[in-house]
């Protein structure tokens, strides 16, 4: 069955589960009409079906090949590009003023949801292009937003980031790549950068680089980080693409899958660039980049594990094997442990989608309304969509892969390839134990109020549940309960403790967060039906972990550093 994106569900999540309706209600977003979202859901579907989708076999075994120092595309990516620049999609959430169609970052993250779950390794790259706009708009000066954003708007370039070096991955702060002020206001750039995405390619137009360096007498670590526009083509008089820049891909990075997504090592050789915000800020713009990006690569794991979803329940529907115990259509879709891994699968995904999108919900409303509740919940929420979305992307793949049994295991389902792909996204833009360090240091600096908040939206709609679903209504607004005496524990400790405990922190606030929205959507249809049997697997079955991940989460440091490197070497 081919992939079909799903516009319909993502829909009822917006009208249904998040609040949605608050941000259309808003002035600076009122031309989200319904039928306007609509409209955008509905033709975001049409080219990841029709036209993204049957680019991802071909993607992954043709790959992306480096000839004479230019990175080639696999066969109809340039192609499909342009349909994605000419539909106007990287824009859309962009600055009406340069281009863009000023719509909610809650739709771009739905678009990316379809675009994702049809053909990842391509949908990286107007991300990355999507992400350079929002710094630029931050931060970057008026005349270079002039020249930089119609063009990357429009998707006549696109945008690339550049902070990761051999020695400096998790720890940005110790990049070596420097900057040397040229004199008439432009820098050289010298340095190399690696696992750098989509540094390269044959689409046409120019790629822009932002890349971190140091400038000379800066100070060490991330304090003395500058941000800089370096283009593949410095632009002329008229903003035209012009002279090469002293760049160059060096080669392209093997990988377990993404094939198709170029992975570059790029040296950059006295480059020109130019500033982006001030000097030694290059943290805080770069953080703007990436805060969306974070938000949006968990959606990338959420838009891959549908497209599994929906391979392993094709397969599970036509497969025959064994006599099954219920009557049905014979197939192993019928067999109980087969019928557990799809429903667990559909309930991740609905989990994650709505996490996701909800934290996509409170950056336009912090957007429309300034008020930093919002602002405070979107960075809240925005390390726990990422983690716990590619986490669903990578659990869902690899499940998927077990329902095909053998036929899994080898390429030509297509099954594994989801799962190569997918792996990916829980180590770049942050790795998730990063992201768990975040929540439980930066995002509990306001003593957990955030986090509070939270729980007493939750805890209400549960109360409100009571009168539908009681059980379930009970059940988790006890666990809402239990996460908030965890939170008001954890604040309390010192960081290597929250540390410690942070992976398995993140995963129970999941967990949680996940049984509201599910209670929600049950409560929607009058608690029976199938988004209630989903609801009370998920809440049945899946909730309980957080109890286990709770006492993880409090078990403390000192039981992970009694095993030294020595005894685990034994
Ligand atoms: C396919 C691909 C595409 C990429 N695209 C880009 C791109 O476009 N631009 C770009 O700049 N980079 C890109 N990256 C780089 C990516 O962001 C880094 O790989 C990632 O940030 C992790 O850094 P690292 O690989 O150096 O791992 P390391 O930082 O060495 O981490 C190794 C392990 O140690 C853990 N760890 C590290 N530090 C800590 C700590 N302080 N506390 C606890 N645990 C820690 C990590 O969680 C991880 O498990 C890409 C990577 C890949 C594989």
């Amino acid at each position: 069955m081919p992939y079909r994106a799903p516009a319909d569900e993502i829909r009822f999540i917006l009208d249904h589960v998040v609040k949605f309706n608050d941000v259309t209600a808003t002035d600076r977003f009122a031309e989200a009409t319904p039928e306007t979202v609509g409209a955008i859901l509905s033709e975001a579907a049409k080219l990841s079906d029709g036209v993204l989708a049957p680019l991802q076999r071909g993607g992954d075994t043709h790959g992306a090949v480096l000839e004479d120092g230019i990175v080639r595309t696999a066969p109809g990516f340039a192609q499909a590009y342009a349909r994605i620049a000419e539909g106007g999609w990287i824009g859309i959430a962009g600055d009406p003023a340069h281009g863009g169609m000023g719509l909610p970052f809650t739709l771009a993250a739905a678009v990316n949801d379809m675009v994702s779950g049809a053909l990842l390794s391509l949908g990286l790259n107007p991300l990355l292009t999507q992400g350079q706009i929002e710094a630029l708009e931050v931060h970057a000066s008026e005349e270079m937003k002039a020249l930089y954003l119609p063009k990357l708007i429009s998707g006549a370039w696109t945008g690339t980031m550049n902070l990761t070096e051999p020695q400096a991955g998790s720890d940005v702060g110790a990049l070596s790549t420097r900057a040397a002020a040229n004199g008439d206001g432009t820098f050289a750039i010298t340095g190399q950068k690696i696992f750098i995405s989509w540094g390269d390619h044959d689409f046409g137009g120019n790629i822009c680089h932002l890349v971190l360096a140091r400038l000379a007498g800066a100070p060490g670590g991330t304090k003395g980080i500058s941000l800089f526009m370096v283009p593949k083509l410095i632009p002329d008089a008229d903003g035209n693409p012009g002279a090469r820049n002293a760049l160059r891909v060096v080669s392209l990075e093997h990988k377990l899958g993404l094939h198709a997504s170029p992975t570059c090592v790029m040296a950059f050789d006295g480059a020109t660039g130019w500033l982006v915000g001030e000097v030694n800020r290059g943290m805080a713009a770069m953080f703007t980049m990436m805060n969306n990006a974070r938000l949006q690569v968990g959606v990338q794991g959420i838009g891959v594990a549908e497209a599994a979803f929906q391979h392993a329940l094709a397969f599970a529907m036509e497969r025959k094997q064994g006599r099954t115990p219920v009557a049905g259509g014979g197939t192993i879709v019928d067999h109980a442990d087969v019928r557990r891994m799809l429903i667990e699968m559909q309930a991740e995904i609905f989990a994650a989608r709505a996490i996701a999108l909800d934290c996509a919900m409170s950056i336009d409303m912090q957007t429309a309304t300034g008020d930093p509740d919002w602002g405070a919940r979107a960075a809240l929420l925005t390390p726990v969509a990422k983690a716990y979305g590619t986490d669903v992307g990578i659990k869902v793949a690899d499940l998927g892969i077990q329902v095909h049994g053998g036929m899994g295991y080898v390429e030509e389902t297509g099954a594994a390839q989801f799962l190569r792909d997918v792996r990916v996204t829980s180590i770049y833009e942050g790795t998730n134990g990063i992201h768990a360090m975040d929540l439980v240091s930066r995002k509990m600096m306001d003593g957990g109020e955030a986090a509070f908040r939270m729980f007493d939206e939750g805890e209400k709609e549960a109360e409100l549940a009571r009168a539908v679903l009681p059980d379930l209504a009970d059940t988790v607004w006890s666990a809402a309960e239990t996460l908030r005496e965890t939170v008001e524990w954890l604040v309390e400790q010192d960081m290597q403790e929250r540390y410690a405990g942070a992976v398995p922190f993140l995963k129970a606030s999941a967990r949680v967060l996940g049984a509201f929205f599910h209670l929600k959507a049950a409560c929607s249809e009058g608690g029976t039906g199938p988004r209630t049997a989903l609801a009370r697997y998920y809440i049945e079955r899946l909730l309980p972990e957080y109890a286990v991940l709770i006492t993880q989460a409090r078990a403390g440091a000192a039981g992970l550093y009694a095993l030294g490197p020595g005894d685990l070497a034994r």
